[in-house]
């Protein structure tokens, strides 16, 4: 889909620049003006009238040149992430359980959460006499962290015996497996992230060209619906519209009126049928993630 996405850019002579680092962001009077951004060992400053930050809120006052203020610069260090990684196993077994996910409560072991691939979807394993499992693992991004901080034979090693523990397949049947980390998977909620935001929030409003949006982009558990909607909402802006950003995700009765006005445009349109309910849908079902 984002490939996709890419080429509809770039066949409209938009550029995208992946694995690039935004380094630095300069500002003045109220406007960003330029980032500074890294990619490999060249670094390159892209100036712009309009900016949408997707990066973690807290980076991204961390980045700003001149910083902001001490108290701005407190609460950017005081919101937290908590990470995850996955270890993906190749089980030589048809089937296991039954479910596309499931948590797992146990004490005895550290999974957190396991999916089977093939009950998302067939096409997600190459053969289908075998079984994908992916186990879950959350912990903190940081080397001292029991789980984040080992190897990576060392965790498939560990999801090896604790899916045998868990009675879903045989340690002797895992053939192969690989560890995906995933840093910032989650916007942590301690008792002061609602505190840092929102002086965070205050003063990102006296920039009249920066909109920061998504989930690290807001520090909210938004799931991909949510994002993709303040994404759309921030490029309305662009075009003179007034949504407010920081309302997605918290009021059921927000996105709704927004889909309900999508769906009467839709309804005069005959070019997107079905779209409008797929949307729809999609903000109403809360996935778990
Ligand atoms: C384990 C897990 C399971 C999930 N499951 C679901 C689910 O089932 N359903 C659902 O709807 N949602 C799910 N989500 C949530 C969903 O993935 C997020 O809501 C969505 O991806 C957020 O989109 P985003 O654009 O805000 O952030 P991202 O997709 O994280 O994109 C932000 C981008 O900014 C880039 N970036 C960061 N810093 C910089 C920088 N300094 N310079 C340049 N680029 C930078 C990052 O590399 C990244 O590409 C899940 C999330 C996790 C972690």
């Amino acid at each position: 889909m984002w490939e996709t996405c890419q080429q509809a850019i770039e066949d409209q002579g938009g550029t995208v620049q992946l694995r690039s680092s935004v380094e630095r962001i300069t500002h003045t009077d109220g406007r960003v003006r330029t980032v500074t951004v890294r990619c490999g060992d060249e670094e390159r400053e892209l100036s712009a009238t309009q900016f949408i930050s997707s990066m973690p809120l807290n980076e991204l006052i961390l980045k700003l040149d001149p910083p902001p203020p001490d108290a701005v610069l407190a609460a950017a260090h005081g919101l937290k992430h908590r990470a995850f990684l996955q270890v993906g196993l190749i089980i030589d077994q048809e089937t296991s359980f039954p479910d596309n996910w499931i948590y797992i409560h146990s004490p005895d072991v550290k999974v957190g959460r396991i999916q089977n691939f093939k009950n998302w979807s067939p096409a997600m394993v190459p053969d289908q006499q075998k079984t994908c499992l992916g186990l879950e693992y959350f912990c903190d991004e940081d080397t001292h962290d029991p789980i984040w901080g080992m190897s990576d034979e060392a965790l498939i090693a560990l999801a090896t015996r604790e899916v045998d523990a868990l009675g879903l397949a045989r340690a002797a049947d895992v053939e192969d497996g690989v560890v995906i980390r995933q840093p910032k998977a989650y916007p942590v909620y301690d008792g002061s992230y609602r505190q840092h935001v929102e002086v965070i929030k205050t003063y990102l409003a006296g920039f009249q060209n920066l909109q920061t949006i998504g989930r690290n982009g807001m520090h909210r558990y938004n799931n991909q619906d949510h994002s993709m909607l303040t994404g759309m909402l921030a490029v309305r802006n662009l075009l003179g519209e007034q949504h407010d950003l920081w309302n997605v995700n918290t009021e059921r009765s927000y996105y709704e009126d927004f889909t309900r006005e999508e769906l009467r445009a839709r309804e005069h349109s005959t070019d997107a049928p079905g779209r409008p309910a797929t949307l729809a849908q999609n903000l109403n079902e809360r996935a778990i993630s």
